[in-house]
């Protein structure tokens, strides 16, 4: 079926792990948008993120992105397929920038021990504070800012 929905049109058979740009908007007429696709597992490989390290990798970069690119984080949120996720940036941000932004956070934020580290992570700050997995969240983000060093080398 014929979508409007940028995603859609990649072929996600071939689809590597990686940072893409996926759309850009107009927000009122002029100011850009940009929707990128943080893929954190290649499809293909049926190997996906567990919810416990997509919600604990979701606290995290929600929180320390912003502090990264100040004012510039729209939304960070996970992708239902569980192999990565979205980040909307606004403004002319460029792509190289935000990509060295989320290399930090995954590198600084890749050696957590306790719970208490991660933000928001309590009842009054989030539906489901006990679906974490410490560990799971820093091999998922040593591996993607790993991919990011590689790809900023180039
Ligand atoms: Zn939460």
């Amino acid at each position: 079926m014929k979508s409007k929905v940028a995603s859609f049109s990649v072929d996600h058979t071939t689809l590597d792990r990686g940072f893409y740009l996926r759309s850009t908007y107009k927000a009122l007429g002029f100011y850009p948008l940009r929707s990128y696709d943080m893929r954190f597992r290649a499809p293909r490989e049926k190997e996906y993120l567990t919810p416990e390290t997509i919600h604990t990798v979701e606290h995290l970069m929600a929180h320390f992105l912003r502090e990264k690119l100040p004012g510039k984080v729209v939304s960070f949120a996970p992708m239902g397929c569980k192999t990565g996720f979205y980040l909307i940036v606004k403004g002319w941000t460029s792509q190289r920038k935000v990509m060295e932004a989320v290399a930090e956070v995954c590198r600084e934020q890749s050696h957590l021990r306790v719970k208490n580290e991660v933000p928001g992570l309590t009842v009054e700050q989030c539906g489901n504070p006990e679906l974490y997995d410490i560990e799971g969240s820093n091999a998922a983000l040593a591996e993607y800012g790993a991919l990011l060093e590689e790809l900023l080398a180039k």
